[in-house]
């Protein structure tokens, strides 16, 4: 049966499930995995295979294709050139525009990140894609691939299909997925891909590249969040984080008062996060809250309600001020300090 769509295309053309893996100076972003694991699931049930995209200076000689493997992916395709580092979104988007259209992939996973935001649209528009923005869910319905996102500002889950265009594009919150663990025994293929770009055709040149507090608080084993109840002094929230080795994080009113940037903010319109350890402290539990932390391993609260809503979430509850238990906390971490 032919499956040409009223927009023209032929959609069993397109086949697998693919990941671009996002790395910058030979270290991978960590919602790669998280999409790795995803897609490993989507593909198994759309019966297809899981591609990665390595795209990089030299990216072929270091372990991140076998590391692709390893997590999930069937195949890699590696497109290693010197116009690939640092990121550019004009060599990134043409390339991955190339390969789309050469290779017809059924469904694209890009992380959500600074730089997947950037070049995912690069991709879209020329190869007419549908593609959904800041993703929290992704599912197989009935054969049909689901895409959802919190939609009127959060206070809706938007379910987005795509059924004329391919490929059907997606980039995803970090966080929300757990990250697919190494298999070093699973068996895939690495393929160089031809690159068609070439520096003399890109529009861009980076002169110099300025890092910023760019700190990543999806990423960190402890997160010490701060709400209303901490009145703006997040200082403590700092030392004891220093001390953890963690981040701060905070709630979203807390981040609407100015007293730390929205980076940081945890929940619906936020970050989410799962760390092994998420100290709450000052924060009631909403649930637009809980939603960003609620896959946290231990979370600890600490609040003056005895009836906060954090302490039916809380794996431990302190019921006390904050301005006295984070100084006790603080004071019994640098006692133990290895
Ligand atoms: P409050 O609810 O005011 O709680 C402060 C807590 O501190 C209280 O429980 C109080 O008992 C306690 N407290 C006070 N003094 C002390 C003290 N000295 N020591 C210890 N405890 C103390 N919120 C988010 O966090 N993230 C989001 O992403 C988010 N998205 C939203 C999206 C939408 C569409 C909407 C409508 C809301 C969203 N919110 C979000 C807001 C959310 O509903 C709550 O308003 C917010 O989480 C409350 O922040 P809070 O817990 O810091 O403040």
């Amino acid at each position: 049966m032919a499956a040409t769509s009223d927009s023209g295309v032929d959609i069993e053309e397109y086949d697998d499930v693919w990941v671009f893996v996002e790395q910058h100076d030979g270290e991978v972003a960590s919602v790669t995995w998280e999409l790795l694991s995803k897609g490993r699931d989507l593909a198994d049930e759309r019966g297809e295979d899981l591609v990665a995209l390595v795209m990089g200076e030299d990216v072929a000689e270091t372990d991140i294709p076998q590391q692709c493997i390893a997590r999930g992916a069937d195949r890699v395709l590696v497109a290693d050139d010197p116009v690939f580092e640092p990121y550019r979104s004009d060599p990134y988007g043409e390339q991955f525009r190339h390969l789309v259209e050469t290779r017809k992939p059924a469904v694209a996973l890009i992380g959500g990140t600074h730089t997947g935001r950037d070049f995912a649209g690069r991709v879209a528009v020329p190869t007419h894609a549908g593609l959904t923005a800041d993703c929290t869910e992704l599912e197989m319905e009935d054969g049909r691939y689901e895409m959802r996102r919190p939609a009127f500002g959060g206070d809706a889950l938007a379910t987005i299909i795509c059924p004329e265009h391919r490929p059907q594009m997606s980039t995803v919150r970090p966080g929300v997925f757990p990250a697919a663990e190494p298999d070093e025994d699973r068996d895939g293929e690495l393929e160089d891909v031809e690159v068609v770009v070439d520096e003399s055709e890109t529009m861009t040149e980076v002169l110099d590249r300025e890092v910023g507090d760019v700190a990543d608080i999806t990423d960190a084993d402890v997160v010490v969040a701060g709400g209303m109840g901490t009145e703006g002094d997040f200082e403590p929230l700092w030392e004891l984080a220093d001390l953890l080795d963690g981040e701060v994080a905070a709630s979203r009113d807390a981040v609407e008062e100015g007293w730390i940037e929205p980076a940081r903010q945890v929940g619906q319109t936020g970050k989410t996060v799962r760390p092994k350890l998420y100290i709450a402290a000052g924060i009631s539990g909403a649930i637009q809250h809980l939603e960003g932390m609620d896959d946290s391993e231990t979370v600890v609260a600490i609040n003056t309600d005895p009836n906060a809503p954090i302490f039916d979430n809380a794996d431990y509850g302190i019921v006390g001020d904050l301005h006295e238990v984070v100084p006790e906390l603080i004071e019994y971490f640098e006692e133990h300090e290895e």
